[in-house]
């Protein structure tokens, strides 16, 4: 059984808040730390123009910041992309990588995540690597070829520090800011299932989030199982009350 001492409740802002109103999120939530129980480990991930502020906002309270996503260049001539050692140098721990928005919006293939990975990994920062079935392979029981897929592009043959934990969300593509959430029961057997593979391809024990549709009212139901470390919220994570209440719900 995982080690379930801590529990992860990681808030992805997308690219729902704007400057002001990821400042307002940040210092309301900053405004309420006290109440976190010292089991959680959060971790918010705005958008990159907001992420130095409310980076030094959540500082002060022990929360922890994240990029959206990453290049894999350090510097150069790539307009528009921020490198993880950007990110790492304005404040970030964790680093999303492979996203559903990313790999079907923008059409990020597994080798471009794969060197995202890595170079998350070369600069101290702590990837939380995203994996995810489509609707379509759901239905045509292709969930776990998909999966297993995704699972070995990220980690097969990789050299993971020794210092960093190694963390995956769970995110069925169909469940990503639609409102269906994937069923509580589902979800543990898919956690137990890429448990198992990262195990086999690193021989290192994950943390394993899930993560689409998760509100106040269903995080408990996922907390509660054995193999889900924690969660990975998008929408319900963008309001002050929403958020506040997928934390009570730990307790
Ligand atoms: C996400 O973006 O990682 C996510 C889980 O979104 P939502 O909670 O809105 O489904």
């Amino acid at each position: 059984m995982s080690d379930k001492s801590k529990i992860y409740l990681f808030a992805n802002w997308k690219m729902y808040l704007d400057y002001d109103e990821s400042n307002i999120l940040a210092n309301a939530i900053a405004a309420q730390a006290k109440s976190i129980p010292t089991s959680v480990k959060m971790a918010i991930f705005p958008s990159a123009l907001a992420l130095y502020p409310v980076g030094q906002v959540l500082h002060d309270v022990g929360i922890s910041l994240g990029a959206q996503n990453v290049y894999w260049q350090d510097k150069g001539g790539d307009t528009g992309e921020v490198s993880a050692r950007m990110y790492k140098e304005a404040g970030c721990k964790y680093a999303l990588v492979g996203h559903s928005e990313r790999r079907h919006l923008f059409h990020e293939s597994n080798s471009e995540v794969r060197k995202k990975l890595e170079a998350i990994l070369d600069e101290h920062l702590t990837p939380v690597i995203c994996v995810g079935e489509t609707e379509k392979e759901r239905a045509e029981n292709k969930t776990e070829e998909a999966i297993e897929i995704q699972v070995r592009a990220a980690f097969h043959n990789i050299v993971w520090p020794k210092d960093r934990e190694l963390i995956v969300a769970y995110e069925p593509v169909w469940a990503i800011g639609t409102g269906k959430n994937c069923d509580p029961i589902e979800a543990e057997r898919m956690h137990q299932l890429i448990k198992k593979q990262v195990i086999a391809l690193t021989g290192i024990t994950p943390v394993i989030l899930y993560g689409g549709s998760v509100k106040p009212e269903n995080v408990a139901e996922y907390l509660k199982n054995p193999n889900i470390n924690g969660v990975l919220v998008g929408n319900a994570s963008t309001n002050l009350e929403s958020w506040m209440n997928i934390v009570a719900a730990v307790r």
